[in-house]
Parts: C-alpha cells; structure tokens; sequence
C-alpha cells in the first residue's frame, strides 16, 4: 500500500488549494536539504511530501488519485518512487510553490544567506520574463488573430548543453565551500553564513569555460514565436504567454512572455468597453418621417436599422450582439447607433418657401418639449 498523500501534508481529504499550499509550504521549509545538509531522513521526506503536494495541488492529478490511487497518478505524472518525486523534481515543486519569484532571494530570504549581488546557487531558477508590445487593427481585435513575433530571449546554450564548461571534466566542485555554496565567516562572536565568493553560490567551478557561451550556460538568441490573441482584447491588456521567455536555470520553468496590445483606433467604431459606439447623421426630415438605414457592422456585414418616426437628435439606437466579445466572458456587447439630426444648411429659395408654409401649419403638439418649456416660463413670470 502506498501512502496516503493527505496523511503525508496533515490536511482533510476535502481541503482547499489554499490550504494544501500552506501546508506543504510550512513542511517544505523544515525538511528543504539545504536545512539537513546530508539528513537522508529529511532528503526522503522532501521528496515525499513535495510527491504529495505535486499531485494535490493540481486538481486534474487530485482527481484521479481520489479515484484510483496513487499509481494512476504516478505514471501520469512521470514522477519515479512509490513516494513522492526525485529530488530535481522536488526542488522544482517548491520553486512552483513558492511563486517563482526571482530566483534564489526565496531561498536568502528563508535560510538566511546572505545575497551577494548575485543570484547564485544551483537551485532551479526560473528564466526571466520578457514583455513586448503588439499593434493590432480594430478589426484584428474585434477577431482575433494569430501573429509571429520575433523575440530575443536566452536560450541553454547547446554546445556545452548549459553547462558552461568547455568539457565535463572543466567542471569541479569549489575548492572554497566544498561544494556546499555558502561559507561561515567569524565577525566577532557571531558566526555568519554568506554565499561562497569564489562560485558565487553555484557549488563548482569551470576550469575552462565554453567558447560559445564564455561560461554562462546560455547564449541570448533571436526566436521566432506564435502569437494566438484571442478575440475581444482591447488597448493596454497584458497578455501572458507562458514559457515563451527566458530558458530556466538549472531545470527550472521557463520565464513567460508578456504581450502588451495598442490597438489602432477605427474610422468608424469607438469602442467603449464591450460596446461599440457609430455616429449616423440623418436628415430633420428622415427623422421626423422615420427611414431605414443600412449601416455598418464591424464583423457581420451591413444592417438595415430602422428609425422610428420621431426620432430625436442624440438618441441612442442599440443592436444587440454587434459589439466586441468580452476577452473573458465571450459575452458580446451592443452597436450602439448615436443619432445626429443634421439641420439643412444652403437652402435655395423653393426650399426655403416649403419649410415656411410648413411653418405656418406646425402645431404645438410638434413640438413637445418647445411646449413645456414655454409653458414653464410663462407660469415662471406670472
Ligand atoms: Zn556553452
Ligand atoms: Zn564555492
């Protein structure tokens, strides 16, 4: 029987994420090997609950292991040992657990160590995150669309398989630390513990570094990649676009890439959240008669609107569904028709002469809102 990986972190079978993570969080730091430098006990037990937390933590794997036990989860997961995982493995679950921050200031900051400018050890760092910026049309947005890029990121180098050692043998544990990356240094009555200077915390010296690479295990190389921008995103959205930046260090995950989205503004749209807003001009007769207009959608062709009889200056007529679809939702949002009554300018003199004789007819009762308002300033100055 292979343990229970509940029993293993001390939380309920129906426990939360949040409180699997803090769990582990709180054993991973009592049994992290750089704790129990050489405790065999601590070393299994690290690997065991991070085993543990690496099947919990992912509700898919926390699934199946409900259902049919551990080795359902294990051959899916590729973790060796009936326990939990290796220890490349383990060190890569708590790297994930503990947010992949900037390297190894996690681990200064939990053991103490004190940072030399550097972000030593050879702990699994994830690569650095990269951001670019990313011009689309109004219609591409409206879409979505599929773009290449071309980025520069860092690469493992792959003469010295980022190693950065010209040969496996140019590779050797620091004569300084011994191998253990950090050193005691007497101040006074107090004994620190401060990254190894001589290799920066990494463990081993390189002897001869690789031309290709001069030693740092990765070279900066130009990338081209694929770019799925989903329909709806609008000005200013951050797109994360995981593992597409830096290689990781030491196995560690790759950085993300961050896609930055300008959208070109449209002659036509504007576009106010979900909703896209167009201006049509009509004439005061076509108002007061009432038409139909064919108008413009942005994805869908031409729609004939109809205007009510009526219709007055700055009214709003919406369609529903001719917006822009909500990049989380997928709900879409409304063309709204924004009225403006043109008043006729140029007139020649038959024009002119129609519009007195309608003048003369006009009735009170045209005018709704003229009626009200005289109607209130003549109660006003009585
Ligand atoms: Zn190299
Ligand atoms: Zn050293």
């Amino acid at each position: 029987m292979s343990k229970d990986y509940y029993q293993i972190l001390g939380v309920a079978k129906n426990a939360t994420q949040e409180e699997i993570k803090k769990a582990y969080r709180k054993l991973a730091v009592t049994y992290h090997p750089d704790k129990n430098q050489g405790d065999k006990d601590a070393e299994k037990k690290f690997q065991e609950i991070s085993g543990a937390y690496e099947v919990l933590s992912d509700e898919k794997k926390r699934e199946t292991y409900d259902r049919f036990g551990a080795d359902a989860v294990n051959g899916q997961s590729g973790f060796g040992g009936q326990y939990g995982s290796s220890m490349e493995d383990a060190l890569h679950t708590f790297m994930n657990a503990f947010g992949q921050g900037r390297g190894g200031s996690i681990f200064e900051s939990f053991f103490g160590f004190e940072s030399q400018g550097g972000e030593g050890g050879k702990y699994p760092q994830q690569g650095a995150s990269k951001q670019i910026s990313l011009t689309l049309s109004f219609e591409e947005a409206a879409k979505g669309v599929e773009k290449t890029a071309l980025i520069q990121v860092a690469q493992n180098c792959e003469t010295c398989n980022g190693t950065g050692a010209r040969s496996a043998s140019d590779i050797q544990t620091c004569p300084t630390c011994k191998g253990t990356g950090h050193i005691q240094q007497s101040r006074g009555f107090f004994t620190m513990s401060g990254t190894c200077p001589t290799c920066n915390g990494s463990c081993e010296i390189i002897k001869n570094p690789c031309p290709a690479c001069h030693g740092h295990g990765q070279v900066k190389t130009k990338k081209q990649v694929q770019l799925n921008i989903p329909a709806g995103v609008d000005n200013g959205m951050r797109l994360r676009m995981p593992g597409l930046g830096d290689a990781g260090i030491h196995g560690g995950p790759n950085g993300d890439l961050y896609v930055v989205i300008k959208v070109e503004p449209h002659d036509v749209f504007i576009r106010e959240g979900d909703d896209l807003y167009l201006d049509l001009p009509i004439s005061f007769v076509e108002a007061s008669l009432g038409t139909k207009k064919e108008i413009p959608t942005l994805l869908n062709g031409s729609y004939k609107l109809a205007i009510p009889e009526g219709t007055q200056n700055g009214k709003i007529l919406k369609i529903k569904g001719e917006g822009f679809m909500n990049v989380h939702s997928k709900s879409k949002g409304s063309l709204l028709v924004r009225i403006t009554v043109e008043v006729p300018v140029n007139l020649n003199e038959e024009q002119k002469e129609l519009l007195r004789k309608f003048q003369q007819i006009e009735s009170p009762a045209n005018l709704p809102k003229k009626k009200s308002f005289f109607e209130k300033i003549a109660s006003f100055l009585s």
